[in-house]
């Protein structure tokens, strides 16, 4: 029997079949839940549709979540769709790729502005959104990276977006905890998708991440779909405000291991 068997999951950032929020839809069918989507802008649409479609999904609505609005109108329909629901996945971010290139002290002041507003506060309003529809029980989780602890290369502006989430996070959980809502964040090693494809020199980030990692390898969008998949069930009942890393162990490193003299 699926670990989410009976439960109702929304899921804010599907772009395309490489997408996390992607890895994490199709463990959490495979663990039985019912699933809903919600994408950024119309010409996502196409791409988005067909995947949910895969995993039985006929609710696919759009959803920019800089907008008030476009957040209100889409909740009145999960409220038609749904009723109540059980899960709230956030796998959305985004900076301008001038921001994600160069130095940080460079940062704009809007471009500053628009990556904390889109990667960081749209998890406080969608939460907000959603609450009147959360059942006890309910778990909301969202997408982190290392870049938020330390100094990554062109990570720049989306590093301190991903410090401002987590610490959203943590008076999430506080906030909700009462109610029986938890709310966490996976912190995962980078993973080639569209957002990443955004951050200079990425390829190379990789590639040092896969030598220096305990496991020696990279992370996979099914990596991180199944610890969603425990994160989101009853097994993780007691787990809120926190931060689980899925990224083969890189974050207990502190120097890579000496090459061998030839
Ligand atoms: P992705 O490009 O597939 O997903 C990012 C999503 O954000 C897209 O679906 C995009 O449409 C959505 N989005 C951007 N602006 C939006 C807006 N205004 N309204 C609604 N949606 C919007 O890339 P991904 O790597 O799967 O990113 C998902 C999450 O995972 C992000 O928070 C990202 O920072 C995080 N993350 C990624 C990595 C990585 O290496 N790829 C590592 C750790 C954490």
């Amino acid at each position: 029997m699926g670990l989410l068997e009976g439960k109702k999951a929304l899921i804010f950032g599907v772009a395309n079949d490489h997408s996390i929020a992607w890895g994490i839809a199709r463990a959490f069918h495979e663990h039985g839940a019912q699933l809903a989507f919600s994408y950024a802008s119309e010409a996502l649409e196409r791409r988005v549709r067909p995947l949910a479609e895969q995993v039985g999904s006929s609710f696919v609505e759009q959803c920019n979540v800089s907008d008030d609005g476009q957040i209100e109108a889409l909740f009145e329909k999960v409220r038609d769709h749904f009723g109540s629901f059980d899960i709230l996945i956030h796998a959305i971010a985004f900076a301008r790729r001038e921001e994600l290139n160069g130095r940080f002290v460079d940062t704009s002041r809007d471009g500053f502005a628009l990556a904390l507003d889109i990667s960081a506060y749209s998890l406080v309003a969608l939460t907000r959104a959603a609450l009147p529809l959360l059942n006890p029980g309910a778990s909301i989780l969202t997408l982190t990276y290392y870049g938020s602890e330390k100094v990554i290369p062109h990570y720049n502006v989306m590093g301190v977006a991903k410090a401002a989430l987590e610490a959203c996070v943590r008076y999430l959980a506080a906030d909700l905890g009462p109610q029986q809502i938890r709310v966490n964040a996976i912190s995962a090693g980078p993973i080639r998708t569209l957002a990443a494809s955004g951050v200079a020199g990425f390829r190379s980030l990789q590639r040092n991440f896969q030598e220096m990692t305990p496991l020696r390898r990279n992370i996979m969008i099914d990596d991180v779909g199944n610890t969603a998949v425990w994160l989101c069930s009853d097994l993780a009942a007691a787990v809120t405000g926190d931060i689980i890393y899925v990224d083969a162990g890189y974050n207990i490193v502190g120097m890579p291991e000496p090459q061998p003299k030839e």
